[in-house]
C-alpha cells in the first residue's frame, strides 16, 4: 500500500497518509485540517536530500574530488 509523506502548508505539520485510489486531493492537515499541503518525496530526501549524494561520493577512498566518475 502506498504511504506517503505529506506537509502542511499552513503549519508546517509533517505526517504520514495511505493513499488508496485517487484520495490524494482529499488529504488534510492532522493537525489543523488544512487542506494546503504538499507531498513530500520521502522522509530520506527531505531530511538528506544532495548531501545524501555527495557524501556517498567522498566514501570512495581512492577519489579526492567528492566524485567517483573516475575510479568507477
Ligand atoms: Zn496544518
Amino acid at each position: 500500500m502506498p504511504i506517503y509523506e505529506f506537509q502542511c502548508e499552513d503549519c508546517g505539520e509533517i505526517f504520514e497518509e495511505l493513499i488508496l485510489g485517487n484520495r490524494e486531493d482529499e488529504i488534510v492537515c492532522k493537525k489543523c485540517k488544512s487542506s494546503r499541503v504538499k507531498k513530500l518525496m520521502s522522509q530520506v530526501a527531505f531530511k538528506s536530500g544532495s548531501k545524501f549524494v555527495s557524501s556517498l561520493g567522498s566514501a570512495c577512498s581512492t577519489c579526492k574530488g567528492g566524485t567517483c566518475s573516475s575510479c568507477h
